[in-house]
């Protein structure tokens, strides 16, 4: 079992907006993917940004960049590559969720299948003007990404430890679960054996999880949903006790943007 977390750029924002109280400095979001080789199964969570983005992705993607101040130079394969991993070797994708810091590099995987869930796979059927709404750019989507989906929901569901998951690959290794508010069809993944709970954009950093709240603004811009975003947190807590390893561990808690995976690749 191989897993490790990459990032193929960053974006800039002050601290104070992700936690109001905390002190004013700007930090930089590393744009991180992962890497995970299990039974055999070579496959991506995440792809990150794509130069694409930032170069030609159209109009509304470089107005993104801008105001987010996206830094990429490098797309997913090429850092897969430059550590030595073979990208044409991954079969699946999963996609936490359809925005273009985490599917911006897709379309140079036109090989693997895409796992994400059935309101993820909605936001790419919506009209022009709610696909930019949602931050789908056409120009990163991969003509085909229809017939290459997976639906999570098409796995069986199960129950670890009193919560209800969706066996993805039917591995009993990687269980994947709604969180909602931040983006339409969120997902969140409990990784068994690896003790890990990866929850990418339902807060960005820990101190929210803790109480620590994030600006009105950022609440309004990055957030879909402000009463799921809460329900979300209260939903983490309570899959993060209930998930105790059998030696009374709680799983590690992997947050997309956190500051640790500026540091790439990150071997955990
Ligand atoms: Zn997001």
């Amino acid at each position: 079992m191989k897993f490790l977390a990459f990032n193929n750029g960053y974006c800039t924002a002050d601290k104070k907006y992700i936690d109001k109280k905390a002190e004013s400095r700007k930090i930089k979001f590393p744009a991180t993917f992962f890497y995970l080789e299990i039974s055999g199964i070579k496959m991506l969570i995440d792809t990150g940004y794509s130069v694409k983005l930032v170069k030609n992705a159209g109009i509304t993607a470089k107005i993104y960049s801008m105001v987010t101040k996206v830094r990429c130079e490098k797309d997913a394969d090429e850092i897969l590559r430059e550590n030595n991993i073979n990208p044409q070797e991954i079969q699946n994708i999963i996609i936490s969720h359809f925005h273009p810091d985490h599917y911006g590099s897709l379309d140079k995987f036109p090989k693997a299948s895409i796992i994400c869930s059935n309101e993820a796979a909605e936001v790419l059927n919506v009209g022009k003007t709610g696909k930019i709404k949602n931050l789908v750019f056409e120009k990163l989507i991969p003509e085909d990404i229809k017939e290459r989906i997976i639906k999570l929901e098409s796995f069986p569901e199960v129950k670890v430890s009193g919560n209800n998951f969706f066996n993805i690959l039917n591995l009993n290794e990687i269980y994947g679960f709604y969180l909602e508010g931040h983006a339409g069809g969120h997902i969140g993944l409990y990784l068994k054996t690896l003790n890990k709970l990866m929850i990418f954009d339902a807060v960005w950093c820990k101190e929210n999880l803790l109480g620590a709240e994030p600006r009105k603004i950022l609440k309004k811009v990055a957030f879909a949903d402000e009463k799921k975003y809460e329900s979300s947190l209260r939903e983490i807590k309570e899959i993060l006790c209930s998930l105790k390893d059998t030696g009374g561990a709680e799983p590690e808690l992997i947050i997309t943007h956190d500051e640790k995976f500026l540091r790439s690749p990150y071997e955990f």
